[in-house]
């Protein structure tokens, strides 16, 4: 028996997931055909609408078939779920996440991004295969229970992707029923290379240990993601391959060269961090002597396939490369705030017409995988800018960058993203009784101001019921706790020596850089850096 559905049975949930479940495990083993499913009584969200619309959603197989009026279906084959007092909303889309970053969340506090890639070898390492599904297996778990449907996961290993880990991950994705873009997270260059001069002002009897330290070649590397690409045979709509040069600045030149070719050749999506923090954006006009959007378009990476994570320090000449390429913006505010590197200029790319998709990043980096939160992130910090009112990011375009403008990131953005005829029935189900709603006066501005996750219902993925009574189906909570704890105490043993060495540089790491950042003669020679 398939062991997802042997879980759902174990556990004992609900009639009504059960029943969902079932249909939909028994049109995978081809026992019946698309089998039609009618959410019912439910109250179906719209932007343009404060109070929504009552409406009953008709699913055949894994697609919104119709979009009716309440009670018109009289098929007495469907089977029917009950949404009365629930708004029915599309699964938001998270356009930038990390799932080995699902064992980290809480692993620090008072760290820059400098100080979090200093800390990345012990805080992601030693991993074994199954250390690597259970990160990814409790960020799944998170992102389903907190209304979202899809994720765009730049995978990290170390020191080179391989496709047992991949494997690992994709089979968490599958347990959980959630989306997914897998992109393994490349790098040729460690953090303490991608410096240059950092080693040199390190200590004496630091210098050794971060200048050993090594990524796989840029050959090993482009060799795993070669075979990985070749051997990728998941459905195209529920887990794509995507390749992620991780930092302009941690990549060689023929090494982004290198994952462009198999990107391209593969069709699968590109994303990489870029301008997170200022010491980046800084040293790119130090030492490549262009900003790392130009670095990246001088390598044949900006393209309709590639989307920009963070993009905090982006000048107007990026913006026009990067609309001008049909390039996309995963604006991650959540992780910008937490690791202080600055707000995103939101309203300028959208004005440059660049898309723009919301991310929670990995939660070592902002501790949870919350869209709610990051919308709600999203529409605050473009109000702190001194712009006025009319050029705020408002709740409908936090909420359309969460679900539509994530959709685009993810190469999706032909069949999720909305509620709509044709597009696949990725739907969360919000309780109206919550107090979030209570009184219902705007359900856009409730849903990006009000609501943090808690009144999330139920939550449908192609048609099959992941999320009831707001927990993931079939997840034996205890097990994971469990297993989770055996994992962080193994690991944080294996760890311990590359904790030490990393705590030991943290205040050179982070002054550093942060001169890097405010060197002046870089500022005087680029006025282009953008002052914010
Ligand atoms: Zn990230």
């Amino acid at each position: 028996m398939d062991p997802i559905r042997r879980n759902i049975l174990a556990t004992g949930a609900a009639a009504t997931a059960m029943a969902a479940a079932s249909r939909v495990f028994a049109q995978q083993a081809g026992q019946g055909g698309a089998a039609t499913l009618v959410i019912r009584g439910g109250i179906v969200h719209s932007v343009d609408n404060p109070r929504g619309e009552a409406r009953d959603i008709v699913v055949k197989g894994d697609t919104i078939a119709d979009i009716v009026a309440p009670g018109s279906v009289t098929n007495v084959d469907a089977e029917f779920l009950d949404a009365a007092r629930r708004l029915v909303v599309p699964g938001l889309i998270n356009a930038h996440t990390h799932s080995h970053g699902g064992l980290s969340k809480g692993v620090g506090d008072l760290w820059s991004l400098e100080l979090l890639l200093n800390a990345a070898p012990w805080i992601g390492g030693s991993r074994r295969a199954e250390d690597k599904y259970l990160a990814a297996l409790i960020n799944a778990i998170e992102h389903v229970e907190k209304g979202s449907t899809a994720c765009y996961d730049l995978f990290f290993e170390f020191p080179t992707p391989t496709l047992e880990g991949i494997e690992a991950v994709a089979s968490a994705y599958e347990k959980v029923g959630l989306r997914a873009v897998i992109a393994p997270m490349v790098a040729d260059l460690t953090f303490y290379q991608s410096v240059p001069g950092l080693i040199e002002a390190l200590p004496e009897d630091a210098r050794p240990h971060a200048s050993e330290l090594r990524m796989s070649s840029a050959d090993a590397s482009l060799a795993a993601l070669r075979m990985i690409a070749k051997r990728w045979s998941y459905p195209a709509d529920r887990l794509r391959l995507g390749i992620a040069p991780t930092i302009p600045q941690h990549c060689t030149r023929e090494f982004m060269i290198g994952c462009r070719d198999i990107a391209r050749e593969h069709n699968v999506a590109m994303q990489s961090h870029v301008s997170e923090p200022r010491y980046l954006s800084a040293s790119s006009f130090r030492f490549a002597g262009m900003s790392m959007t130009e670095t990246m378009d001088a390598c044949g990476i900006v393209g309709p396939w590639f989307s920009a994570a963070h993009a905090v320090w982006i000048n107007d000449k990026d913006m026009v490369l990067l609309a001008g390429k049909g390039a996309q913006v995963a604006h991650n505010p959540g992780s910008n705030l937490r690791l202080g590197s600055g707000v995103a200029a939101v309203r300028e790319y959208v004005r440059h017409g660049i898309p723009v998709g919301i991310g929670t990043d990995g939660s070592a980096s902002s501790d949870n995988q919350n869209m709610f939160e990051a919308m709600r992130l999203a529409a605050f910090v473009s109000r702190i800018r001194g712009q006025p009112p009319q050029e705020w990011i408002s709740t409908g375009e936090a909420f359309g960058m969460a679900t539509e403008g994530s959709a685009r990131v993810l190469g999706m953005q032909d069949f999720i993203g909305r509620i709509a005829k044709g597009y696949k029935a990725d739907l969360v189900l919000i309780d109206l009784d919550s107090v979030n709603y209570v009184p219902l006066n705007n359900a856009t501005n409730q849903l990006v101001f009000a609501e943090d996750g808690t009144a999330v219902d139920k939550v449908l993925i192609g048609g099959r019921l992941v999320v009831s009574g707001g927990r993931a189906i079939g997840i034996d909570r205890a097990a994971l706790a469990r297993q989770a704890g055996e994992a962080v105490e193994r690991l944080s043993a294996l760890n311990a020596d590359a904790r030490r060495f990393a705590e030991s540089i943290e205040p050179m790491i982070s002054n550093f850089c942060r001169g890097l950042a405010d060197d002046e003669a870089i500022h005087r020679l680029h006025r282009d850096i953008p002052a914010r």
